[in-house]
């Protein structure tokens, strides 16, 4: 098994940040050619998820829905303030898994692998583990 872990910056309060050649790169490294790919992110307020790459507007408008689904202000208790991230983090999860083949990873053709940021900006972890 291989793991490394990737230092991401995010450069907005909330946005999708696409990883896919990251994370390839990782496997890689690993020099694994057939297996799996976990790609799980360390944090309470961002998340991880798979859609589409090509057009950028699918991205906005994914994180502007989520702004609509739980907007930063509300009757929240947790005092930091953050409380809309962690909830957004928690609806869109921590972690993907992806099929290896032939050193590649399998995606469809219009995916790409995104951490979702939901307090930034700052620095980001994703660590990669490839399984063979
Ligand atoms: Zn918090």
């Amino acid at each position: 098994m291989f793991v490394t872990t990737l230092a991401i910056p995010t450069h907005q309060e909330s946005c999708l940040k696409e990883i896919t050649h990251e994370v390839q790169r990782a496997i890689d490294e690993s020099g694994i050619r057939d297996g799996s790919c976990l790609v799980y992110v360390p944090h309470t307020t961002a998340g991880l998820l798979v859609n589409e790459n090509a057009d950028p507007s699918v991205a906005n408008d994914l994180v502007a829905a989520l702004e609509r689904l739980v907007p930063r202000r509300g009757s929240y208790s947790h005092a930091e303030g953050n409380a809309a991230a962690h909830i957004r983090a928690s609806l869109i999860g921590a972690s993907q898994c992806f099929v290896v083949s032939q050193g590649r990873l399998l995606l469809g053709t219009w995916q790409g692998i995104f951490l979702a940021e939901f307090d930034g900006p700052r620095q980001r972890h994703v660590i990669v583990s490839v399984q063979g």
